[in-house]
């Protein structure tokens, strides 16, 4: 019998799409701890169209899909994760524009970059941001907080893909934001608008560069194999009830806690996951027994 030409047997369920997507994409290479598994499948759409296009498969095949921003709040498990892995790091989805007194900033910007921008024209509200690490994305899901401020509440708008493929933009009443809380969780965030106040770009600087100092004398400088442990329970901190139970001697494997903050875990070189993960719940286990308090793990376990 006659054979007709071969057609290509697609090798990811995402073959068709026009998108280059990595098969075992090694997640550790995207993390701030620096370890964990693989991702099944990992892209870096150019744009929203394309993101769409991917969102919307994974729906339609069942493929569980995670955004990931920074890295910096996520511990991957030796094991990875069996579906696909967006990172919105192309240029569409850094931009940052200012429209005073807002602006607008892509999911994929560092945080660290919107901040600044802000500073430098003169709009001040993110200033107590400046030292969170990861994206623009990750802050607003996770609503992240510096001193006596979060990101959430100078939010106004957000625009998030839904697993559609659509785009809704949400504001008001449809949008929340508790202590590291946003009730963001069911699609991928594509950008934000946010309004700010108007201030000398001079005081402003001031205030962010005395900001700084205080974020860096708290925070492992420099390393990146480390994570924050817990969220702050209402009124104290997570780092003085770990000094209290004695958590800070604490070490599983090749994980241990920071020494100079005892909110963070750091990952030496050959900790795994399960180190990681284990360190957690032995500081936790400590400061339920010797103080009755149940920490919340800030560091989200993939
Ligand atoms: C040294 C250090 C210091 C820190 N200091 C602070 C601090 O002062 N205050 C604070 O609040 N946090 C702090 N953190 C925690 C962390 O930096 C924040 O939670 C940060 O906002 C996470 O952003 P990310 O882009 O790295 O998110 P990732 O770690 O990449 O992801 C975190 C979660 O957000 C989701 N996500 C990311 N982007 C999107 C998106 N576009 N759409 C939908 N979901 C998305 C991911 O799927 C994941 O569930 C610190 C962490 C470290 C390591």
């Amino acid at each position: 019998m006659k054979q007709g030409p071969k057609t290509a047997v697609p090798d990811t369920p995402f073959d068709d799409l026009g998108l280059a997507v990595s098969c075992h994409e090694p997640l550790a290479r995207h993390t701030w701890l620096g370890i964990g598994g693989s991702a099944a499948f990992f892209c870096e759409p150019v744009d929203v169209e394309a993101l769409g296009r991917v969102v919307k498969r994974c729906q339609e095949r069942g493929i569980p899909l995670r955004v990931i921003g920074g890295g910096s709040n996520i511990l991957v498990p030796a094991s990875g994760f069996a579906g696909m892995v967006v990172r919105l790091s192309a240029p569409q989805f850094c931009a940052i524009d200012v429209q005073r007194p807002a602006i607008s900033a892509g999911a994929g910007a560092k945080l660290v970059h919107l901040v600044s921008a802000a500073v430098q024209a003169g709009l001040s509200g993110l200033e107590t941001l400046v030292g969170v690490p990861g994206t623009v994305g990750g802050a607003v899901v996770g609503n992240a907080e510096g001193h006596g401020g979060d990101l959430g509440g100078r939010v106004r708008e957000v625009r998030i893909m839904l697993p559609t493929g659509d785009v809704e933009v949400r504001s008001g009443a449809r949008l929340a934001f508790r202590s590291r809380w946003s009730n963001l969780d069911d699609g991928v965030v594509v950008g934000c608008r946010l309004e700010l106040d108007e201030e000398s770009p001079a005081q402003l600087t001031k205030r962010m560069q005395k900001e700084w100092i205080v974020q860096r004398s708290e925070q492992p400088s420099g390393a990146r194999s480390v994570a924050m442990m817990f969220k702050d329970p209402h009124g104290t901190t997570a780092e003085s009830l770990v000094n209290q139970a004695g958590g800070r001697d604490l070490r599983v494997g090749e994980a241990s806690v920071y020494a100079a903050h005892a909110n963070y875990v750091v990952a030496h070189p050959g900790c795994s996951s399960d180190d990681v993960r284990g360190l957690v719940e032995a500081v936790r286990a400590r400061v339920r027994e010797r103080l009755g308090v149940e920490l919340t793990p800030q560091i989200e376990m993939w």
